[in-house]
């Protein structure tokens, strides 16, 4: 995993704390001041999160945890509430009630978006929102000078680790030869794959992916896996996916996948013992 160039570069020692990925499991930084706490293991925790629309109830005590570095999968029926899960762990949608918890101290139900994204949290979309107009490279620059608070200020002098940044992101996503393109030339699944490069520009100490693989080939689909499982180490993600090869590419025999349906945890453990669980084959009929 050392030899990752993603983790080579986001361990430069020029790292401004408040973006610290410390907690990344592999990493061995000492938890600090200004940083995700996450010395009991846990990147996300939510506990009896509950959301109601018109009496409706999206989220009905929704209890999950992340940990640190894991790469988890969320399943369940259109309706289930797994993007009203992400809504409110992204500061959208406010719950009524419950806890949502960034490591150990970050109370994510007191912050707005802007902060949540700061604080380390990204998030990708199911449509890829990419400049069109401009080449794949300043993409991501640009996506990193959204940023204006911390970075610009640094920037003078982070400037060629930017620089080995956005190469070293390039070969993340396997964009190098497509780098002076403008990004609206790439094919579907590049220009997801470049979004995902913005993301990670910002650093996010957790990724949440809303369907990623939605209207890719097989061929893109498995790309995309391969993606995410590159980035294993280097942040934690959170993935709801339809697509049950996908979801088998990154859980693997023994990953953690996660079953929700009418807006909680129907089932958590293996993809294959979730798929032979009675309740969830019973959610997924609808009967
Ligand atoms: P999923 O992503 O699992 O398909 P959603 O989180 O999108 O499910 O939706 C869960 C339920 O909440 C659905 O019944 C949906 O219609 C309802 N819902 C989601 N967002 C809103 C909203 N802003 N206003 C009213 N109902 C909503
Ligand atoms: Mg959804």
């Amino acid at each position: 995993m050392i030899q990752d160039p993603l983790v080579v570069g986001l361990a430069l020692p020029e790292e401004p704390a408040e973006r610290s990925l410390s907690g990344v499991a592999g990493m061995g930084h000492a938890v600090v001041p200004g940083e995700i706490d996450v010395s009991h293991g846990t990147i996300l925790y939510l506990e009896d999160v509950t959301v109601s629309f018109d009496g409706f109830r999206a989220l009905n005590a929704l209890s999950l945890s992340i940990d640190v570095g894991e790469l988890r999968c969320i399943i369940g029926p259109n309706g289930a509430g797994k993007t009203t899960m992400m809504d409110v762990i992204t500061g959208k949608t406010s719950p009524d009630s419950g806890k949502v918890f960034l490591g150990q101290t970050i109370d994510l139900t007191r912050m707005n978006e802007p902060s949540i994204a700061r604080a380390g949290i990204g998030r990708k979309f199911q449509k890829p929102t990419v400049f069109e107009q401009h080449p794949v490279w300043e993409n991501l620059e640009l996506a990193m000078k959204t940023d204006k608070g911390w970075w610009a200020s640094l920037r003078a002098r982070l400037d060629r680790s930017a620089q080995a940044l956005i190469e070293e992101t390039l070969a993340v996503i396997r964009l190098e030869s497509e780098a002076l393109r403008l990004a609206g030339e790439l094919s579907h699944g590049q220009k997801q794959r470049l979004e995902i490069g913005m993301l990670l520009m910002q650093r996010p100490a957790l990724l949440l992916l809303d369907e990623p693989a939605a209207g890719m080939t097989d061929d893109e689909t498995m790309e995309l896996a391969s993606l995410l499982n590159r980035l294993r180490g280097s942040c934690s993600m959170m993935v709801v996916e339809h697509d049950m090869e996908f979801v088998a590419a990154l859980a693997g025999d023994t990953g953690r996948v996660t079953v929700m349906a009418e807006g909680r945890v129907l089932a958590d453990g293996t993809l294959d013992s979730v798929k032979r669980d009675e309740t969830v084959i019973e959610s997924y009929l609808g009967r």
